[in-house]
């Protein structure tokens, strides 16, 4: 559809060209920017991963109905806060047990005892907030992708959150959250061939798991101040598939960067990514 079709749709003024084919439309909640040929576009600054790239065609700007509808629409409302519901909130570190996770580039600390540190900050913190609070895991114990789903669907939470840190082989560096794709979307990460056009449980929550992601990535960033690289999705993530609540998956940076190692090997960063989480759930 025209990018000034789903405009007009939204309420939103005209998409306006601001550079050799980049346009932008000036929302309430900030400003959306898009470049032809590219699925990296931008809401107030902040990066998010569209399905299919902008088109344009004699200088009119296209979009996929599926971006327009999945992508952009929950990011005009990104200023409202996340509905509580019964104000339950399953934090789930990851990996744990003989699942190290990533080994820091720095020497034997592993991702696994980032992440349950990561939780344990964050836990006190959303409850000051008014949560309650459930971890997947509280101790250095092994816990199945499927069990996680089910601590949140036996706690009946509202929302699900699962905390990792990043490996490259090349030096990718900054913070990363992830949503799974909307049926019908091409991924922003894979593992291998995939299925586009499947609907998997929590692709009824499109809507709650945009508008989540992008609450919690821009707090991140505006609390640590790391590098962005966006909202992102991923279909293979067990842990998020077959939620029935909007579910997210952070990446708080990279341990295979050493500076960012040295940085998530500091509790002041870990207490940083804590309250970049809190913030966005007040
Ligand atoms: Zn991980």
């Amino acid at each position: 559809m025209a990018l000034s079709t789903w405009a007009a749709q939204a309420g939103l003024p005209a998409p306006v060209r601001v550079g050799k084919d980049v346009f932008q439309i000036q929302s309430p909640a900030g400003a959306f920017q898009l470049a032809a040929g590219t699925r990296v576009a931008s809401w107030n600054g902040i990066k998010f991963h569209l399905g299919f790239a902008l088109a344009v065609t004699n200088g009119v700007p296209f979009i996929h109905s599926l971006d327009a509808d999945k992508n952009l629409m929950p990011l005009t409302q990104v200023n409202r806060p996340v509905p509580r519901g019964r104000g339950v909130i399953v934090l789930d570190p990851g990996h744990g047990g003989t699942d190290n996770g990533t080994k820091s580039v720095l020497g034997n600390f592993f991702e696994k005892d980032y992440a349950l540190d990561w939780a344990r900050r964050l836990k006190p913190l959303l409850e000051a907030r008014g949560w309650r609070v459930v971890l997947t895991r509280d101790s250095n114990r092994p816990v199945e992708l499927g069990e996680r789903v089910l601590i949140a669907q036996r706690e009946q939470a509202d929302l699900f959150i699962s905390l990792h840190f990043n490996s490259a082989n090349a030096g990718a560096m900054g913070l990363e959250t992830f949503c799974l794709t909307p049926a019908g979307m091409p991924s922003t990460l894979l593992r291998g061939p995939e299925e586009n056009n499947i609907f998997h449980p929590n692709n009824a929550q499109d809507f709650g798991n945009q508008h989540l992601a992008m609450r919690v990535h821009r707090s991140l960033l505006q609390t640590t101040g790391m590098a962005d690289r966006g909202v992102r999705r991923a279909r293979f993530m067990a842990v998020l598939k077959n939620q029935q609540r909007p579910a997210i998956l952070i990446e708080g940076g990279y341990i295979t960067d050493r500076n960012e190692a040295k940085l998530i090997a500091s509790p002041e960063y870990r207490q940083k990514l804590a309250l970049g989480v809190a913030r966005a759930l007040e």
